[in-house]
């Protein structure tokens, strides 16, 4: 069995549920590194919107799966900040994929097979060695179904919606909560419903509803719940 420094945790679950914080925060405190995998389909999905692949906030399906070949995505190291953030084409564009605009067409996107192939197998080159907690909608269950340790999370739909709501605000995007809270039930029936990958728990999944929990509690959740996992495989 490999060492605990190359384990690799998956943390799945429902939109805005605050899977990046708590992933990035594990990811720290392992010194491991941290993967957003949805930025990847947002990446995408921005590219769909530069290049008129949507029409409707529908993409052109077979124009799309033509173009993928010239979507290159990749994540750099930002030294400053020591997080890693999304590129496309050789174009920072960490801060667009995450507006409304590319939020609200990015689930029609994720649904397209090609799409979902070539994330997947990037994906898998990115966090074979071990050492990594991506987050995602179907790390445990495709991604890396050998996962040592997967997590599903969830949160109630209003306590979500204000979350994001006071994230985009800080970030100076102007957004009102109807909005949001319309975008995320449109996500969550979309990520379950979809053919290919739909967003489920695997069934080794350990569930955390964090809708009343700081954060803090979450890592306290955590580091418990790792104590075992050590436990399991280094005795
Ligand atoms: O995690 P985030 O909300 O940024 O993901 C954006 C969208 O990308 C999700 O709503 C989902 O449709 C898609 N996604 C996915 N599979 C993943 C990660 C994200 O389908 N592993």
């Amino acid at each position: 069995m490999e060492p605990f420094h190359a384990y690799i945790i998956a943390v799945d679950g429902y939109s805005s549920c605050g899977k990046s914080t708590f992933a990035r925060l594990i990811a720290r405190e392992l010194n491991y590194v941290y993967i957003d995998s949805g930025a990847m389909y947002r990446a995408v999905a921005l590219y769909c919107l530069e290049n008129n692949l949507l029409v409707g906030g529908n993409p052109l399906i077979e124009k799309l799966r033509e173009e993928m070949k010239n979507i290159i995505i990749r994540f750099r190291l930002n030294e400053h900040t020591g997080m890693q953030e999304t590129w496309l084409n050789g174009k920072n564009v960490e801060e667009e994929i995450r507006g409304i605009e590319v939020s609200t067409v990015v689930s029609k996107i994720s649904q397209i097979r090609e799409v979902r192939s070539k994330m997947v197998s990037l994906q898998r080159k990115i966090g074979h060695n071990g050492g990594v907690v991506m987050d995602g909608r179907d790390i445990g269950t495709v991604v890396f179904p050998q996962a040592h340790l997967k997590i599903f999370m969830t949160a109630e739909a209003d306590v979500r919606a204000g979350r994001r709501f006071k994230e985009l605000l800080e970030k100076g995007m102007e957004v009102g909560l109807d909005e949001i809270t319309a975008n995320i039930r449109m996500r969550d029936h979309e990520d379950e419903n979809r053919k290919e990958s739909p967003l489920r728990k695997a069934d080794d999944a350990v569930l955390l509803d964090n809708s009343h929990m700081t954060i803090d509690q979450q890592m306290e959740w955590f580091r418990k719940l790792w104590t075992q996992i050590i436990q399991r495989y280094e005795h």
